[in-house]
């Protein structure tokens, strides 16, 4: 993948991944807290319950203790008689017996408008005897309703307790109040088992009992002034600074229960369970009080368990995202690759099958192609033969053109061979043998004449291959000069011939360059007819890889007509019956055919000239005495 497409995938990527973990560790952290706190809020509960009962069980023995004291006969008849001092020490010393063995703080007994009748602290100096105390709800409560609970500290000694009052009533009519007075210690006694921390708050929501010392006169909501000024008035709590709880609620999950804080108190004593942070606060009322009693279950081990599992959750997920991920991406490179493959092969397909189309189509293009090579092999075969034919056409006409003049070249000789014969028969009836020796010499002499003629005509009639071989180009131009011989010498020309001492050796056949010279002095008599001294001249030399044959009339030259239609067939100025046209078409053919070129001009002193340029044979003379 290239790298620029990898960062744009890999980007949003990692933030969804991100997102991904911290969603699952977020739903991890909710839901282990969700259910620890469950878990956190049953065991509360348990505990809550626990707490209640042991509390109620303690308070719930003494409920029924003041109202028991209305079944003494000396404690009505003293609320009911008049004020009798040994009636009050007897009844005074009964309540101090009954307060040592109940275990109680104090017992009193108040008349109908709240004063102090009879004390178990009677002889102690701090003693309430006498005391009007009208003014605590507990007496209010019991003279109104028949009993009375109450928390409050002690006006004399300061001692908290728990006053539980009873009204006494004889026949109907209320006599006055009994009062028993039990220390919270002995309330707390019934905590021994507490196992975290907790608290009874009473309707004011100042904590009464604490299973930890400091929170103790502490309140759990903040006092108004009115109700500061309440409680200065009865002296419910003997005027103690009531300092609020550092309690505070982060989360309210029903009425009775509730996610709170709490701060780490400077006088916190050593216990034996957490008693700041984070806490589960979990309220229920106390039976028969005006109590709640709240327990405080701490959170901190949820929060470490909802914590891991949040850590564990995201990790996980981030884990099984990337194997996903992983997963995935094999499986779309596999499809790519799948893809690939299947393109490749429909890709290869395609190649196979144009590649068959094309080999087909070549194959026809081949078999039309040979067919064409066929076709042009046998119309080049018919043009070489053609142009053979033409070759020996041409030569035929070079022939009949000399025909004359070589009738008259063989006349000659046998009209002398005639007489010599004649002669020598003579000479023999004679005797005079050494003459008809002679003349039989001279016979056999015009014979091999003859036959020189004779055997140049034919090798120059010889149908020639035209294949090229080193040819020695002086040979060649003593051979034509030799057939036009007769005609050279009736125009009474003359041969002016400049060639070099060395033998200059060309790549032709031999009989055809032969043909192209005697056309070319053919037609430079042609054109210098009737001249008195007609001049031919014929050059030759070598020019690098070339030889370069020039034949040059003193004719009347070449006109611009004539000069461009030079080489056209059939193109001929001669009288009929003097030319075809066809000799300088032939012969440029044949100079095409050795790889030459042959071409005329305009001499400028006059007349024309015809330049053969042909390929020099090297190593022809080597080659030549190899054959
Ligand atoms: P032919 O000789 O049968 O006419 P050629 O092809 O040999 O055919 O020559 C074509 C023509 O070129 C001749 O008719 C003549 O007009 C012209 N020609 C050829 N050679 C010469 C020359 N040496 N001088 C002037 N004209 C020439």
């Amino acid at each position: 993948m290239p790298l620029t497409r990898r960062a744009r995938i890999l980007g949003p990527l990692l933030i969804g991944l991100i997102a991904l973990a911290g969603a699952a560790g977020f739903a991890g952290y909710r839901m282990t807290l969700s259910m620890g706190l469950a878990e956190l809020q049953a065991t509360g509960r348990h505990r809550l319950d626990l707490y209640t009962a042991s509390l109620e069980r303690e308070i719930d023995k003494y409920a029924y203790f003041p109202a028991t004291l209305g079944l003494e006969r000396d404690v009505l008849e003293l609320l009911a008689g008049p004020s009798n001092p040994a009636r009050v020490d007897r009844v005074s010393s009964y309540l101090e017996q009954l307060n040592q063995r109940a275990g109680t703080l104090s017992i009193y007994v108040l008349d109908r408008k709240g004063q102090v009748l009879a004390t178990s602290n009677w002889r102690q100096p701090d003693s309430f005897m006498g005391e009007d105390l009208a003014y605590r709800p507990y007496f209010k409560d019991a003279v109104d309703g028949g009993s009375g609970r109450f928390f409050g500290i002690g006006t004399t000694k300061g001692e908290p307790g728990y006053y539980l009052s009873s009204a006494l009533i004889d026949n109907g009519e209320l006599l006055g109040v009994a009062v028993v007075k039990v220390s919270l210690e002995q309330l707390e006694k019934s905590w021994d088992l507490v196992e975290a921390p907790a608290l009874v708050a009473d309707e004011n929501g100042v904590v009464i009992l604490a299973s930890v010392p400091a929170w103790k006169f502490t309140t759990l909501r903040r006092l108004d002034e009115e109700t500061r000024r309440l409680f200065d008035r009865t002296q419910q709590y003997n005027r103690r600074a009531l300092l609020p709880l550092e309690l505070r609620q982060s989360r309210r999950l029903d009425e009775r229960t509730s996610l709170v804080h709490l701060a780490k108190s400077l006088t916190e004593e050593a216990s034996v369970f957490p008693v700041s942070g984070q806490f589960l606060a979990q309220t229920q009322p106390l039976p028969g009080t005006a109590w709640n009693l709240t327990v405080f279950s701490h959170r901190e081990q949820i929060d470490d368990m909802a914590w891991n599992h949040a850590a564990l959750a995201a990790i996980g997920s981030a884990f099984l995202s990337i194997l996903l991920v992983m997963v995935n991406q094999r499986r779309l490179h596999q499809r790519d690759r799948l893809a690939a493959r299947e393109a490749l092969q429909q890709a290869y397909d395609d190649l196979e099958r144009k590649v068959r189309e094309r080999t087909a189509d070549l194959s026809a293009a081949n078999a039309r192609l040979q067919e064409e090579v066929a076709e042009r092999t046998r119309a080049e075969r018919t043009l070489r033969a053609a142009q053979d034919e033409l070759v020996q056409a041409g030569k035929l006409a070079v022939i009949g053109q000399l025909l004359a003049g070589i009738a008259h070249e063989l006349n000659q000789p046998l009209t002398a061979m005639r007489t010599l014969s004649g002669n020598t028969v003579k000479f023999l009836q004679r005797g005079d043998i050494a003459t008809a020796c002679s003349n039989l010499d001279r016979i056999d002499h015009l014979v091999d004449g003859m036959g020189t003629l004779t055997g140049q005509l034919k090798s120059f009639v010889r149908k020639s291959s035209g294949h090229p071989r080193p040819v020695v180009v002086q040979r060649a131009v003593d051979n034509a000069l030799s057939l036009l011989d007769q005609r050279l010498r009736r125009a009474g020309a003359q041969r002016q011939i400049d060639m070099p001492e060395a033998a200059l050796w060309a790549l032709c056949d031999p009989n055809r360059l032969e043909q192209v010279l005697v056309n070319l002095i053919t037609n430079a008599l042609d054109a210098m007819e009737g001249m008195p001294s007609p001049t031919i001249e014929l050059c030759g030399a070598g020019d690098g890889d070339r030889i370069r044959i020039t034949v040059r009339d003193h004719g009347p030259g070449l006109t611009e007509q004539v000069r461009s239609r030079l080489f056209e067939p059939f193109f001929t100025t001669k009288d009929a019956g003097g030319g075809l046209g066809l000799g300088l078409a032939i012969s440029s053919g044949i100079v095409r055919d050795f790889g030459g070129a042959l071409r005329g001009d305009n001499h400028p002193q006059g007349g024309a000239v015809f330049t053969m340029d042909i390929p020099i044979a090297t190593g022809g003379e080597d080659a030549c005495r190899k054959n």
